[in-house]
């Protein structure tokens, strides 16, 4: 069998740490010790914690999630390798629904997957071969395989060119912020294979649940949210977000910060009396404000934005938020998602 590494999940080229200071939390990422792939895993995993001021601060943060089972986290990064000279890859796709198997016009196979993906291939024995290059992206990942990985370098995969960088910049919507903080892209010619192996992660900021348990429902992606369990309103609480329609309606948005007082006061009151985080969040409701790590492949991607960006029975938040998605991914796969844009410009003006 022979592997060829094709792509990877790489950053967004318009972010860097200097313009990032002021916006939220995002320049912490590069406060992480390990490769940029790696650092997008931790900060996953402390977005769930509130955590994120301390990237970089625990070296086995990773491995530590990984052994827990904590493994959503590593589910963020896509690692696409070409297969020649074995027809495995299909019992693998048999094995773990979550890989993209396509085979290339020269019968050569592709295979896309999340670290996690590789992980469970590791563990049943199989794509070992695959191990060494794995272990370059995400060595923390696979720590349990440390001693059968050869040190390699792998290259870093060349980006096309995107025309207009400002597109990738964080985008804000009336207090929301979504960010691309990675994208991967194998060059593969035709638009199909590109749809299915090509894949992007977000950060979703200044959302509800409400919003956020429309995301979930589309399963085939991967999600490492700020948890409710784990994190305490003493941490710096939660804002409410509040439906437009409410706010320009001065009774009904005295009446929902009323409410949102008494629920914070009793969330208190009942921290107070012992009562376990995990307990205390019932009373929090569907205003309140999370933020959110979402990876998906194109195709994915795609059918999420049929639903929640360019139909207009999408509710409000979901659709401007999708809107922002689809900004950033017209920008950087044209193709694929040229459709979404044309009834975008058509229905909604492009958002104007
Ligand atoms: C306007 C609107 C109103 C809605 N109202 C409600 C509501 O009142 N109540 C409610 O519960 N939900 C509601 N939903 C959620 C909706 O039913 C879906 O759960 C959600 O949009 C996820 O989309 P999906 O199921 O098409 O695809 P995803 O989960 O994104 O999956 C993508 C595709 O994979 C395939 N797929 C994935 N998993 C399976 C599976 N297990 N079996 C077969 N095929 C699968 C399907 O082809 C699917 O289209 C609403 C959604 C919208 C957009």
């Amino acid at each position: 069998m022979h592997i060829e590494l094709l792509a990877y999940t790489r950053p967004n080229p318009a972010l860097n740490p200097a313009e990032l200071s002021g916006v939220g939390d995002l320049a912490t990422i590069w406060n992480g010790q390990s490769t940029y792939q790696e650092n997008i895993i931790e900060y996953a995993g402390r977005v769930c914690y509130r955590s994120t001021h301390r990237m970089g601060t625990a070296p086995g943060f990773i491995s530590a999630r990984v052994r827990e089972g904590h493994e959503d986290i590593i589910e963020h990064i896509v690692i696409t390798l070409r297969i020649r000279g074995s027809d495995d890859p299909l019992r693998w796709r048999m094995l773990n629904r979550h890989c993209e198997v396509t085979q290339d016009v020269d019968g050569s196979w592709i295979v896309s997957g999340n670290t996690r993906v590789w992980l469970d291939f590791l563990r049943r024995g199989i794509a070992t071969e695959a191990l060494s290059v794995l272990y370059a992206i995400a060595p923390n990942v696979y720590t349990e395989y440390a001693d059968r990985a050869e040190s390699i370098s792998v290259e870093p995969i060349t980006p096309e060119s995107i025309v207009d960088l400002s597109i990738l910049h964080p985008a804000e919507w009336e207090g929301m912020r979504v960010t691309l903080l990675g994208y991967t892209q194998p060059m593969l010619t035709d638009t199909e294979s590109r749809t299915h192996h090509g894949s992007a992660t977000f950060l979703f900021e200044g959302i509800s649940r409400a919003c956020t348990h429309q995301l979930v429902r589309h399963r085939l992606a991967s999600f490492s949210q700020e948890s409710q369990r784990y994190v305490d309103l003493s941490k710096g609480g939660w804002g409410a977000i509040v439906p437009p329609a409410v706010a320009e309606h001065p009774e009904a948005k005295a009446r929902l910060d009323e409410a949102w007082d008494y629920l914070q006061e009793t969330y208190r009151e009942l921290r107070d009396m012992g009562i376990r985080k995990e307990d205390a969040r019932f009373l929090l409701p569907n205003a309140a404000e999370t933020r959110i790590v979402t990876t998906m492949n194109f195709a994915a991607w795609s059918h999420f934005l049929w639903l929640r960006a360019v139909d207009k029975a999408a509710q409000w938040e979901i659709r401007a938020m999708g809107q922002r998605v689809l900004e950033m991914l017209y920008g950087i796969a044209p193709d694929v998602f040229a459709e979404h844009w044309r009834v975008y410009v058509e229905e909604f003006d492009g958002g104007a």
